[in-house]
């Protein structure tokens, strides 16, 4: 398309972070070229109705014809893999080295998440998590102008459905339970990520690497302990919200091999160890929740970003008992 646009080349498009960048990258006038597993559901649909919109469909690894193709001509890139399209350090690597090979990317925002095991030598590394601290190596390494994102706990995440360690279980007196080896008091970062990845993406963009280059961004706009959650669930849904320590994750349904790993280790490094979220020096360290100021400096960089962001109570009242009606459910009737 021979718009004049910049165009903003991304992965895994119909996976909540990315397509809330490509939301608002469309609505203000970029263009996005987008790799996407499968047009089939909703959000493929949506997307690709949206102006200026190119979705891209195929599988990543190794796929070096569709990474050549995502980056023609890109200036933009933001790479937020997941693990179910396979080995993410190999993905990682070949999008970075065909980034690089392009010869136009002027910004690459990979959104990362850290290895705690290299920051104490009781703390396990998550299996999900620290394969993409391997791969912001890399990318550091062949030297793209670039930037690292951190995302938060996302808020929806939160579902009555037995899923494990989000589970706000409906009870039979109609109140709500979560269950987790979280730390009652534990200050804990959270995310929006379908309301706000994306603005603040937009932004990173538009300030550019003169402002960014090499930063890590935590992308948290709220720190609660699960207390505070669960006051916020109660006070928004009316109903009665109470937190439940338990060391031990509840899996009720089948879930992929390495997602039982990370659980088990999030035992241990949370529950047990009571390991900072955000491990790495650059980032202040809550103990807290909302009230501990380094809750309040934690989030002060994403809110500088985007102001506009949907806190907890928010998305408890508004989009929670949305998401449920969808999922067939129906407490909120
Ligand atoms: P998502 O979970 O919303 O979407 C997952 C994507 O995977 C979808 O696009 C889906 O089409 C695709 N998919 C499903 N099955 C597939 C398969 N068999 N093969 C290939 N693709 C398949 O995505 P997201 O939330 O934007 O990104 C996920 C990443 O975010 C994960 O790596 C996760 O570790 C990270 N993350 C999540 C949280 C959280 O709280 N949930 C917090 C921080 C980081």
């Amino acid at each position: 398309m021979t718009t004049g646009k910049k165009t903003i080349a991304v992965v895994n498009g119909t996976g909540r972070q990315a397509a809330s960048l490509i939301r608002v990258a469309s609505a203000v006038g970029y263009a996005v070229r987008a790799q996407i597993y499968s047009r089939t559901g909703i959000v493929a649909e949506e997307l690709s109705q949206l102006p200026d919109v190119t979705l891209l469909e195929g599988p990543l690894l190794g796929n070096t014809t569709l990474i050549d193709n995502l980056f023609t001509g890109a200036k933009l890139a933001f790479i937020n893999t997941c693990s179910q399209a396979g080995d993410e350090v190999s993905i990682g690597k070949a999008l970075a080295d065909g980034a690089k090979r392009a010869g136009t990317i002027q910004h690459y925002v990979y959104s990362s998440m850290p290895d705690h095991s290299i920051h104490h030598p009781q703390w396990p590394a998550l299996p999900l998590w620290a394969c993409k601290f391997t791969v912001e190596n890399y990318i550091r390494q062949l030297g793209l102008p670039s930037t690292f994102v951190y995302a938060g706990i996302y808020n929806n995440n939160f579902t009555s459905l037995p899923y494990p360690l989000f589970c706000m279980a409906l009870q039979e007196d109609e109140s709500f339970e979560w269950r987790a080896p979280f730390h009652p008091d534990m200050g804990l970062p959270w995310l929006d990520a379908e309301h706000d990845v994306g603005p603040a993406v937009l932004q990173i963009f538009k300030d550019g690497p003169a402002r960014w280059n090499g930063h890590r961004i935590a992308l948290t706009f709220e720190v609660l302990s699960p207390k505070e959650v669960c006051r916020l669930f109660a006070r928004a849904l009316n109903r009665p919200c109470r937190y439940a320590h338990d060391p031990k994750i509840d899996i009720h349904v089948s879930i992929p091999a390495g997602y039982r790993e990370q659980l088990e280790r999030i035992e241990v490094l949370f529950g047990q160890m009571k390991a900072p979220y955000y491990p790495g020096p650059e980032f202040p360290r809550p103990v807290e929740g909302a009230k501990d100021p380094e809750s309040q400096r934690l989030v002060q960089e994403a809110r500088h970003l985007w102001a506009g962001w949907r806190g907890m109570e928010e998305y408890a009242r508004e989009v929670f008992p949305v998401e449920e009606e969808a999922n067939g459910l129906d407490w909120m009737n």
